[in-house]
């Protein structure tokens, strides 16, 4: 249940307590079936301001049933890449364990490679020839199983007969992205099958997150991989689509890569390297994944550490440093953030973090952004390990490709991840600080918890942008905003670009632009024939001129966490958040959806339910699904089960439906008039105005009508906070020119009162003039669509309405840069 009736907590400004005329004062509540007096007795009672909405919560024992161990993937890879043609052949070997429930009658493998091999895959189609930069026309990448046997029961099969593609989910028979091959007979489960498969594989230019560039090898979704199998839904192993990424199961990885000499001393890929030796002119690199030592442990939930892919990297060019994150350090800088931690998580927890060696791989080009790499991976390795549970594995490596190659970053791997940045791009900026945080943190964000991305990316991607903006403005505080002028980052933002693509300069872009460069100006009045007016005709040198950054470009700060906003209101209600990645309506969609828009419901959620219960339900959904694959509905119970709070509604209408909200206030304050005319006396006789009715003794007198509606203009309930605030009447003894005091009352609008009535009318009449009303001061809901109309103010803010409205325009420019920018 939620907050009963009408709690009205009196707190002061300056620490006296509200004093309130007896009779003059009282406040009814319309929309609600009941009348409450402000003074309650119940308004002694209840939770401190700015405390969360959601008072009371209810102990929901963990779901603890025995949810069965994940199927497990073991590969051991052996593959020789030759230099001139950059083709790669392999031969593997898989160990799948069987833990569905079910017996399996066929393997499913993704071939993702063939994505890139022609114009009429499933992914090319649906790029529309839009796959970022280096379309080069010989860029084409492949992949083909070459032979592929089973051992099961009586020796060796041949399952080659049996090979066919597959299109589950468009019927494209020009997709090649998925193969099935039968098993001589169905795999119980429990058992464990043995695959060997050869393959080759060439590898594209880079141009979607693997490839080459030159010698710059970004090699990943390099070998067929299987897919998932899922009790009652069969094989889960779904095309490569333009908007989706990856699904697979976890465990361990042995590859052996057979390389020209020259990659000496610069491969690097998941887990580590463990043994480099030349032979025939050649490299052979081996690579454990997870290293050696973390597989012979467990990690700081008691789990064995694992992973659910391989990729790797290499080239000549490679600068490498190497770097040891070490938790003392962070912790000393930021002492209230274990406080917070020890707080929501208890002393039990041990918040102490492991030290991780960190190599970072740049070019030479860009050597100046070493340092700034490493910071910015442990500022992820910190705040995500502090919250979420501490990174399992001895190492991470960080790629920043070279220049050319930018299509190979802003990507995941286990343990190894790409970034993007750009040249003359400073600390302030968030480039590349943004991206590498994003990338280092889906260690965590699928890298250990293992969701199905085709079906629910935004459970990553939303997790991740909302936790990756939380690090940055803790580590980094606000963003520059810069614009390229001339190939070079400019300080500012366009004001020209502020109208975006809505194509409205209602708000002042366009117009405020042209106005600035004294290009146009509009004259508001409707009797001109053309109500416009060219002070500068237009000239080459004056049109240069007057397009000069100092005349059209604004500095702008925004808070990482104000972007998210900004980029769920993109588009904030196409579709619901819980879709599958290649069923939203269009790109936009899918973007909003999977980073942003979770993000906000996510930093919205904890407005509701207070801080510590959401740090907990996020850290016990991390804990519980590490090296596992959680559905949406896991995600959802595993969530509440750890902050100890029954909310279900909120998952039901936040993420599956398309709903919004929209608060708004206006208010109707009046200094009760003196009475005139005729009254009639308890004796009966009609007298006109008596004296003792009228304000006959001034201002201190003076009783205020003060009329509130809030609406909910949109289809969400949410239970907000609302602050009112009042001014005390001077009064006699006052000092000469003290502040008259302030008299703030809290209350909240719950979610039933929002479902009974989209509106509220607070009415008061008493002695103290109300001078502001605010919807969510603490500004907590970020879900809200225009926060343009959350508050009131009896002199009036005129500037609000427009500081709101240029964030929102501005930060709908940037969304597309940032995301752009990123590859998963
Ligand atoms: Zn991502």
């Amino acid at each position: 249940m939620l907050v009963a009736g009408f709690w009205v907590l009196p707190t002061l400004a300056g620490g006296a307590i509200a004093q309130t005329v007896p009779g003059d004062s009282s406040a009814r509540r319309t929309a609600g079936s009941e009348a409450i007096p402000a003074e309650s007795p119940e308004s002694l009672g209840g939770e401190p301001a700015g405390e969360p909405v959601l008072q009371e919560v209810l102990a929901v024992e963990p779901a603890r049933s025995e949810r069965r161990i994940p199927d497990r993937a073991d590969y051991q890879i052996e593959a020789r890449l030759d230099g001139e043609t950059k083709r790669l052949k392999g031969s593997l070997e898989l160990r799948w364990t069987n833990n569905s429930g079910e017996s399996v009658e066929d393997l499913w493998f993704h071939l993702y490679m063939n994505a890139f091999s022609n114009n009429r895959s499933t992914f090319m189609r649906e790029s529309k020839g839009d796959v970022r930069k280096n379309e080069d026309e010989d860029g084409w990448g492949w992949s083909q199983v070459t032979d592929i046997r089973v051992e099961q029961y009586e020796g060796d099969a041949d399952l080659m007969h049996t090979f066919q593609y597959r299109r589950p989910d468009d019927g494209n028979p020009d997709d090649r992205t998925v193969f099935s091959v039968d098993l001589p007979r169905p795999l119980p489960s429990g058992e464990t099958i043995k695959v060997v498969l050869d393959w080759e594989v060439q590898l594209p230019r880079v141009r979607v997150r693997t490839g080459y560039k030159d010698d710059f090898l970004m090699v990943a979704q390099w070998f067929p991989k299987l897919g998932v199998y899922e009790p009652e839904r069969g094989w889960n192993a779904h095309q490569f689509h333009r908007n989706t990424e990856w699904y697979a199961d976890f465990g361990n990885y042995d590859v052996t890569l057979n390389l020209p000499i020259e990659y000496r001393g610069k491969v690097f890929g998941s887990g580590i390297g463990e043994g480099e030796r030349t032979e025939g002119g050649r490299l052979e690199v081996r690579f454990a994944a997870p290293s050696s030592r973390d597989q012979s442990s467990t990690d700081a939930f008691g789990k064995k550490p694992l992973v659910h892919d391989f990729a790797w990297t290499a080239d000549p060019r490679f600068v490498v440093k190497q770097f040891i994150f070490k938790f003392d350090e962070w912790a000393e800088d930021y002492p209230e953030e274990i406080e917070r931690a020890r707080e929501a998580f208890g002393d039990d927890e041990d918040l102490v973090l492991r030290p991780v060696d960190v190599t970072v791989l740049v070019h030479p080009e860009r050597e100046d952004q070493v340092e700034r790499h490493f910071r910015a991976t442990s500022a992820a390795l910190f705040f995500y390990g502090l919250w979420f549970g501490e990174y399992p594995y001895q190492h991470v490596t960080v790629v920043d490709p070279p220049w050319g190659g930018d299509a190979a970053g802003g990507m995941e791997y286990p343990t190894i991840f790409t970034c993007g940045t750009r040249m003359l791009s400073t600390e302030d900026m968030h480039r590349p600080e943004g991206v590498t945080i994003h990338e280092c943190g889906h260690q965590f964000w699928y890298g250990l918890v293992g969701n199905n991305e085709f079906e629910a990316a935004w459970i990553d991607e939303g997790l991740n942008s909302f936790t990756d903006s939380e690090v940055l403005w803790r580590v980094y505080g606000p963003r520059r905003s810069t614009t390229k002028y001339a190939g070079l980052p400019v300080d500012g933002v366009r004001v020209a670009s502020l109208a975006g693509s809505h194509g409205s300069d209602d708000l002042g872009g366009y117009a405020l632009a042209d106005a600035l460069a004294l290009r146009d100006v509009r004259i508001p009045l409707p009797y001109f024939y053309d109500p416009r007016w060219k002070p500068i005709r237009a000239s080459g040198f004056l049109d240069w001129w007057r397009d000069q950054p100092s005349f059209t470009f604004v500095r702008e700060f925004t808070d990482p966490r104000w972007a998210d906003r900004s980029g769920y209101l993109s588009d904030p209600s196409s579709d619901p958040i819980d879709t599958n990645g290649w069923e939203y309506v269009d790109r936009m969609s899918y973007r909003t959806n999977s980073y942003r828009r979770p993000a906000v419901a996510l930093r919205s959620l904890s407005a509701v339910i207070g801080d510590a219960p959401f740090m907990r339900g996020m850290r016990h959904f991390s804990r519980e699904w590490r090296y596992d694959h959680p559905y949406p509905q896991d995600f959802y119970s595993s969530f509440q089960a750890g902050a100890e709070v029954e909310i279900d509604w909120y998952f039901e209408e936040l993420f599956r439906s398309r709903g919004t909200v929209d608060w708004s206030v206006s208010v109707d304050q009046r200094e009760r008039p003196d009475a005139e005319g005729f009254f009639q006396s308890e004796g009966g006789a009609f007298l006109e105005r008596p004296t003792s009715e009228t304000n006959d003794n001034g201002h201190e007198r003076t009783i205020w009508l003060t009329e509130i509606t809030f609406r909910n203009e949109g289809e969400l309930c949410l239970p907000v906070p609302i602050r009112l605030t009042f001014q005390a009447p001077p009064s006699g003894d006052a000092e000469e020119g003290a502040e008259p005091e302030k008299i703030v009352e809290e209350l909240i609008w719950t979610r039933e009162e929002q479902q009974r009535e989209r509106w509220m009318k607070l009415e008061f009449k008493r002695r103290e003039k109300l001078i502001s009303v605010e919807i969510d001061p603490e500004r907590g809901y970020y879900i809200d669509e225009d926060m343009s109309n959350n508050s009131w103010f009896d002199e009036a803010d005129t500037v609000a309405p427009w500081r709101w409205g240029e964030r929102v325009l501005s930060q709908y420019q940037r969304y597309f840069h940032w995301v752009g920018g990123i590859g998963g």
